[in-house]
């Protein structure tokens, strides 16, 4: 039975992107902030609603605070608001970690690709609709349905003559130029299913001689 073969290319597995974490210069900038005891002291203060300047009942969020604010971070290059209750080299250390997992993903991700591309590859240059290879229990047939002029699909063997030849007029407008373009016909003489398409109709198996 040839029913039983799958013609779609197996899909590759995708590349796996790295998880979203804080920049590292970010983190060594939120150590320098944590080691500095008057500069956490201050931020503290001014959570807490008082100015690290007079000592006064401020508003949080509002004008004085966000002045206060501004000024204690001016000498790092970020404020550090999202980086509360963490530890700057555990974060980076459990980055690395993180990373290291995605890049064991994709490299195993990527053994496996060559793998499934060669079967695709070699399926494909299967020249008959009955060949498969099997692979992981699955058989795998060609996806062609026309080598050498011969249309292979469940074995017609019939020749595939061009028909047709249809010519799309394009346009020259400003801005958008859209050139002639042909639309080949091919029928089998067999079975007598019609192809159509606009590519070179060398893809076809046919040589450059069709002009
Ligand atoms: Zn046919």
């Amino acid at each position: 039975m040839t029913t039983d073969i799958i013609r779609e290319d197996i899909e590759l597995l995708q590349v796996i992107d790295y998880p979203d974490r804080f920049q590292e210069w970010k983190l060594l900038e939120y150590e320098k902030y944590l080691n500095n005891k008057m500069d956490v002291a201050k931020y503290e203060k001014l959570q807490s609603g008082i100015s690290y300047k007079t000592g006064r009942k401020i508003t949080v969020g509002k004008g004085t605070y966000k002045k206060l604010k501004s000024d204690l971070f001016n000498k790092y290059t970020c404020s550090f608001d999202r980086f509360s209750g963490i530890i700057p080299r555990e974060y980076l250390k459990q980055t690395l970690r993180k990373n290291l997992n995605v890049d064991i993903e994709c490299y195993k991700n990527e053994t496996r690709n060559l793998k499934l591309y060669d079967i695709n590859y070699r399926k494909n240059k299967l020249t008959t609709w009955k060949d498969y290879i099997e692979f992981e229990g699955k058989k795998y047939g060609t996806n062609r349905s026309i080598i050498d002029r011969i249309h292979i699909v469940r074995g017609c063997g019939g020749y595939v003559k061009h028909t047709n030849t249809e010519t799309h007029y394009g346009n020259c407008r400003p801005f958008y130029n859209a050139p002639d373009r042909s639309v080949y016909t091919y029928t089998c003489s067999k079975c007598g299913h019609n192809f159509t398409t606009s590519k070179w109709p060398a893809l076809f198996g046919y040589k450059k001689k069709w002009t």
